[in-house]
């Protein structure tokens, strides 16, 4: 079984405003040894879930519903008292800022004898007063010192760990953002990328795109989000929007009957940016769409994540 098994656990709080849900339905298990890492932007219930699962939560803080299974246990059935024999002895929290913990109004051995009673409640006050007498000046501040290096030290190894996780997140959200992978109109291809006969001459030509045939004006989205770097006329082209999309990634969407963005701004992935025409060298309402990576064309049906149609 696992060391800690949340099951269903639904977190909210009493405010001003009424009851306001913090955390819905969460379960996960983790087992000893192992590790688990929460991800999320601020505000969306990381610290309540870890102050819940310490029994720790503000008065106004409810668990609504779950079980917090450790070893085999449900902390939420058990009562402070027992709570208190498992708090930090069994499991503990360090708390954001961990290095503010200690107060400089306080003095130093009250401070260090209340850290040693509230981890080991078989103590009383005058026994860990005692134990704080034991330590030399020197020693006293050697482990606060050790203490808090040890403390500051795991904070930061934590806050890169996740500061990894998140960037990576960020960064696959980005790249599946600048990807151009959504059919920029609905309709039929007629005229895939690769080598064909030219409509026009009857030469073999190589076609660096795929033609999607759709009815006069119908909108023309972006296939990815990205800055416009080119709206207007261009050659064969007519009527042309260019984007980098980021990532290597451009796309090319020519013959447009109306074009509805500026060149310089940035586009949203499935925004509307132009209209289907026949501008430029064309036999008919069609959308001429390229994709271009690290320099040269490629297949876009071979990055689409969506039928056609
Ligand atoms: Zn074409």
């Amino acid at each position: 079984m696992a060391l800690l098994e949340v099951e269903n656990l639904s977190i909210g709080y009493h405010t001003q405003k009424g009851y306001l849900h913090a955390v819905e339905d969460v379960s996960f298990s983790l087992e000893e040894g192992k590790s688990l890492g929460f991800v999320g932007e601020s505000g969306c219930g990381k610290t309540t879930l870890g102050m819940a699962l310490m029994r720790l939560l503000p008065p106004n803080g409810v668990i609504r519903e779950g079980r917090i299974l450790f070893d085999g246990a449900d902390l939420l059935q058990k009562s402070d008292e027992e709570m208190r024999e498992i708090r930090w002895q069994k499991i503990a929290m360090i708390f954001q800022a961990a290095m503010n913990a200690l107060n400089p109004v306080h003095r130093v051995h009250e401070q260090i004898a209340e850290a040693i009673l509230t981890h080991n409640a078989s103590l009383d006050k005058k026994e860990a007063f005692e134990q704080v007498e034991e330590l030399t000046p020197s020693q006293l501040l050697g482990r606060i010192e050790k203490n808090f290096a040890i403390l500051e030290e795991e904070a930061e190894e934590r806050e890169k760990g996740f500061g990894q996780v998140e960037k990576v997140l960020r960064q696959k959200k980005d790249l599946f953002a600048s990807t151009p992978n959504i059919f920029p109109v609905q309709g039929w291809i007629t005229s895939r990328y690769g080598w064909r006969k030219d409509p026009f001459t009857g030469k073999r030509e190589f076609h660096p795109a795929i033609d999607i045939c759709a009815p006069w004006g119908t909108p023309v989205r972006a296939a990815a989000q990205g800055k416009v770097v080119y709206a207007g006329w261009k050659d064969a082209y007519g009527l042309m929007i260019r984007i980098r999309d980021g990532y290597g990634y451009y796309t090319v969407y020519g013959h447009l009957s109306k074009i509805l963005v500026k060149q310089g701004s940035w586009v949203r992935k499935g925004q509307i940016i132009g209209r289907v025409g026949s501008t430029g060298r064309s036999t008919g309402p069609h959308l001429h769409f390229e994709v271009w990576h690290n320099g040269k064309t490629v297949n876009p049906l071979n990055l689409m994540v969506e039928p056609l149609g």
